[in-house]
């Protein structure tokens, strides 16, 4: 344990916190700014790196430096990294509480050094604090975080950095937690390893979390439209590709509706290109609400529209067709009319090609027929 002396943690864990705040400001500086909370995540190791500094000068800078400020810098730091995640969540700071707990806890902390010097007490009270702030950040990410893996992550180091808490309460407690930080004891060691470990978990989950959803946001851009945010047409494409092969298995093929807005252009030249797009976003809202869950609409390009409908026949696709029909003709003002051709596959040696120029072709005759209305080819 020479070599582990909780001094020469608090070092690493400095160096350790120095780094992530480094990258985490890189991050910051270099993502979409989409992307919230990053600026908070990054404060949090800074807040580390100058508590763990602080720490380090015990018996070299005046107590309430090295004592009440670096405590209360390494509760702040976790403060701050809990507004991170309800920012990267979409949710408000909620930092008014903290405020409060970090004024009271630092005339509390200055009380039981300098008027009362109490160590176990301010042990006590200095372990509650972050035992509470790291509940709720749990709380609050088991809540809202869903469940992919960095945050699960997170919840995992805060879960272990909370028994870990818990465990010094209780040493506290019971009067085993020593005198001083710094002993090399076995107790203050454990402690300021996981206080370390937590530092750099932390901080990687935060990496993790914002390039996740960076990743996320990317796939999302790469396979959707920007104006309606319905599937563009290569993700629809491939959908449909994916879609074949799999009913070469299934026996049971998809339908495919070709979609066309009627005299579009004269919606675009009588209101505008704005009333236009409106028109474009309420129709596939609309749309998407009657389709059922696994089929996929699309835009294929201007105002026409691509929608696959697995294990679907003509007479099941002519229902939907039907649905859609009806869902824009409510008398809402970006209310307009369509035109749908609609094709079903014909066997294994149908083609996506040859599915897309048949569903054109119904679309066609649709609009020859006098448009606002379905075809079947
Ligand atoms: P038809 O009934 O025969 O389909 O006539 P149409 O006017 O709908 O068809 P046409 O192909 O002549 O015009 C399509 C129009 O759709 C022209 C184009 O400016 C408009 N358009 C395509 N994409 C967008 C878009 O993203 N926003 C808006 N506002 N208009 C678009
Ligand atoms: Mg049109
Ligand atoms: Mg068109």
């Amino acid at each position: 344990m020479t070599q582990l002396d909780p001094r020469s943690l608090i070092a690493m864990a400095g160096f350790m916190a120095a780094l992530m705040a480094v990258v985490l400001l890189l991050m910051r500086r270099y993502y979409p700014p989409s992307i919230l909370g990053v600026g908070a995540w990054a404060c949090a190791p800074l807040l580390w790196l100058v508590a763990s500094a602080l720490f380090s000068a015990r018996g070299v800078l005046p107590d309430l430096l090295t004592l009440v400020l670096a405590n209360q810098l390494l509760f702040l730091g976790s403060t701050i990294y809990y507004i991170g995640c309800r920012r990267f969540l979409g949710h408000t700071n909620g930092w008014h509480p903290w405020a409060v707990v970090v004024v009271l806890t630092t005339l509390a902390l200055t009380w039981l050094t300098y008027v009362q010097p109490h160590y176990a007490a301010r042990l006590v009270l200095f372990t509650a604090m972050m035992i509470s702030v790291y509940a709720a950040s749990l709380r609050f990410l088991l809540r809202h975080g869903g469940n992919r893996f960095p945050v699960r992550l997170v919840e995992a180091v805060m879960a272990l950095h909370i028994l870990a808490l818990l465990v010094r309460l209780a040493t506290a407690l019971t009067g085993k937690a020593g005198t001083d930080l710094m002993e090399a004891s076995l107790y203050q060691t454990l402690h300021v390893g996981a206080y370390a470990l937590a530092v750099l978990l932390l901080s990687i989950g935060a990496v993790l979390m914002a390039t996740d959803r960076l990743a996320t946001e990317l796939q999302h851009l790469a396979t959707h439209d920007t104006l309606t945010q319905s599937l563009n047409r290569r993700a629809l494409l491939e959908r449909c590709t994916d879609e074949l092969e799999r009913c070469e298995r299934s026996g049971k093929g998809p339908a495919l509706m070709m979609l066309d807005l009627d005299h579009f252009k004269a919606v675009n030249d009588t209101h505008g290109h704005q009333h236009g797009d409106a028109v474009l976003v309420h129709f596939v809202q609309r749309a998407q609400a009657v389709l059922r869950r696994a089929d996929r609409l699309g835009r294929y390009g201007g105002e026409e529209f691509l929608v696959l409908l697995p294990e679907t026949d003509a007479y099941a696709a002519r229902g939907v067709a039907q649905r859609i029909h009806a869902a824009v003709a409510t008398g809402h003002a970006l209310d307009c009319q369509l035109s749908i051709g609609v094709t079903t596959w014909q066997g294994p040696q149908d083609t996506l090609d040859a599915m897309l120029a048949r569903a054109d072709k119904a679309l066609y005759q649709a609009k020859e027929q006098g448009r606002n209305q379905t075809c079947v080819a």
